[in-house]
């Protein structure tokens, strides 16, 4: 058996054409353009892509995009001055501050600086908290990216064994969290694995739908997995030869039913995600 695809990229296009419209039809009936505030400190290289992909949907979509690039010793006070005339800018509705920082930056002082309605990156503590009890307006993107992709595929999660495998703060946890909230599109049973777990593979086994975010290059292989389970595969690893995911994909695709690809699946999904938290961020501003 291989297992039916699941394309981020189409699901991606998909919706970034749904939001040219959402975005032309702001501008026409409320002149407003919704307008996102990049900040870049230092040179890493995976970030210089992200930013760069992130300027091409907002220009697509017809958001405005807002670079600020500083280099590596850029002091911590400066950056959070910077993020407090973000926040005082009428015309800013999203800022975004792209992680890693160097390290002499204390990240979630930076984080917690960014005010919560323009927190389109979903990671400041009130947003958290809000997703907690089921009253998320920005979901963090990935984790957004990754139930949207569940729903476009006709994955039921309602009722479904979900097993999460990771718990950081930018994936593992908030997947759980947004797939357990009593809402459409969730509703699922969900159990989290990491490094402490006994067993892994009892838990992984039983899983309907099987979310990996370990940061380990195929650490699920397909003898890991339910017969028919749908996996998602939040994994980048760059190897010599090439990109790859957490999921062991030839072992895996051979007894999913679904799975996302690396590259392909969740990953240009979290830019559509960011456009969408933008373009809210500025709708939430006609309420005001
Ligand atoms: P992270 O902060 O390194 O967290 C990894 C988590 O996985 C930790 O909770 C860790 O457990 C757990 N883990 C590691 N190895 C494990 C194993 N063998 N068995 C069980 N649990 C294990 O990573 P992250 O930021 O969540 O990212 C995860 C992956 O997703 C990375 O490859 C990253 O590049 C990718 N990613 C992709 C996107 C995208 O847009 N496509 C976005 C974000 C992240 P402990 O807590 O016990 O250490």
């Amino acid at each position: 058996m291989s297992a039916e695809l699941i394309s981020g990229k189409a699901v991606a296009e998909q919706m970034q054409n749904e939001f040219v419209s959402e975005v032309s039809e702001l501008k026409e009936k409320h002149g407003v353009q919704p307008c996102l505030a990049v900040i870049l400190v230092g040179e890493d290289p995976a970030s210089q892509v992200y930013v760069k992909n992130k300027g091409i949907a907002c220009q697509k979509i017809g958001v405005k995009s807002l670079e600020f690039r500083k280099p590596a010793d850029f002091p911590e006070a400066d950056l959070i001055q910077l993020v407090e005339q973000l926040n005082h800018d009428a015309a800013v509705h999203g800022i975004l501050v792209q992680l890693p920082l160097p390290k002499h930056i204390n990240e979630t002082k930076v984080l917690y600086a960014v005010r919560p309605d323009k927190d389109v990156d979903g990671f400041h503590p009130v947003n958290v908290g809000k997703l907690m009890i089921g009253e998320a307006e920005f979901l963090p993107c990935t984790p957004a990216g990754i139930q949207e992709l569940l729903i476009r595929s006709g994955t039921e999660t309602k009722g479904a064994e979900v097993v999460v495998v990771g718990r950081s703060n930018i994936v593992g946890k908030p997947i759980a969290m947004i797939l357990c909230q009593k809402q459409k599109g969730a509703d699922a049973t969900v159990t989290i694995c990491h490094t402490r777990t006994k067993d892994m593979k009892s838990h992984t086994k039983r899983a309907d739908i099987l979310i990996v975010a370990a940061g380990k290059p195929k650490a699920v292989t397909g003898d890991m997995i339910k017969p028919g389970a749908t996996v998602i595969d939040v994994g980048v690893n760059r190897l010599e030869s090439g990109l790859c995911g957490d999921v062991d994909f030839e072992t895996a695709k051979e007894v999913a039913g679904k799975i996302t690809p690396v590259p392909g699946g969740v990953g240009p999904m979290t830019i559509t995600m960011l456009m969408k938290n933008t373009i809210k961020a500025a709708r939430l501003t006609l309420k005001k």
